[in-house]
């Protein structure tokens, strides 16, 4: 694999350092990246008691929120999907967001299909998908593989799990994660991705279907609804830990020769 100084640039700004054998221009060998910081799971779910109600008194007066409405998004072409996200009411995660995040890329066929962590507070409150730093740092990572999610020849598309922030930041529930799979499910349909990349915690469980660690699902390909899928870290996680933009460069890497191979 040949690079030319626009990746060579990228990669620098990423603190990866192509290996001697790939660098005609080799420089003092780059120290060891430390190791791996395993993310932490996602905090337990609170369980509060509820007190059986009293026989003889009538319940209080409370305020209902609207009940969430199954969805059905099969059909819909991407700007109608994008409108559908935005008025959904398919979980209650609709009742407290500023915002759905549908995501920003390839507006038809895309290569690289990314799929992040449920939207943060940023996220919420602008609507886009990694915005900021952490958006910045994403972009710098695609087009040092030769993606891109700008323009009219976006080649990936960046999409959270779920399109609406969970309260405080929380981790989705089983019914939420359920709900919106109908959403990425059709962002699957139209954009036929070659390859997934799952970035973050709660990202590469879902779709790993597992609860390992992230260092233990780093490293080697999985399926998800017949795709090839890596995991590597999340943007946001890479801007505090710089030693790990190698790995996250690693895992790059192998997407890049899955869909080399695809
Ligand atoms: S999280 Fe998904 S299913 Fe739930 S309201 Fe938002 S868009 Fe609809």
């Amino acid at each position: 694999m040949s690079w030319d100084e626009r990746q060579r640039a990228m990669l620098a700004e990423m603190g990866y350092r192509l290996p001697v054998a790939l660098d005609p221009t080799p420089e003092p060998e780059a120290a060891e990246p430390e190791p791996i910081v395993v993310a932490a799971p996602p905090p337990p779910v609170m369980r509060v008691a509820v007190p059986a109600p009293a026989a003889v008194m009538a319940p209080p007066a409370m305020t209902q929120a609207a009940p969430a409405q199954a969805a059905d998004f099969a059909g819909l072409d991407l700007p109608a999907l994008r409108d559908a996200v935005a008025a959904c009411r398919g979980c209650g995660l609709c009742e407290q967001r500023r915002h759905a995040v549908f995501g920003q890329g390839a507006l038809q066929q895309a290569q690289w299909l990314v799929v992040t962590d449920p939207p943060d507070e940023s996220e919420d409150a602008s609507g886009d998908s990694q915005p900021g730093d952490a958006g910045r740092l994403l972009d710098r990572m695609l087009q040092a593989a030769g993606q891109r999610r700008a323009g009219d020849d976006a080649t990936a598309f960046v999409t959270p799990l779920v399109k609406c922030r969970p309260p405080r930041g929380r981790a989705p529930q089983p019914a939420e994660l359920e709900a919106c799979d109908a959403v990425l499910a059709r962002q699957v349909a139209l954009l036929q991705p070659r390859v997934v990349l799952a970035m973050g915690l709660q990202a590469a469980r879902r779709l790993t279907g597992t609860t390992e660690p992230l260092g233990r699902l780093r490293g080697r390909v999985h399926q998800w609804r017949g795709l090839p899928v890596v995991v590597t870290f999340a943007p946001g996680y890479l801007l505090r830990s710089g030693a790990d933009k190698a790995g996250a460069w690693d895992d790059l890497r192998l997407a890049l020769s899955l869909l080399r191979a695809s």
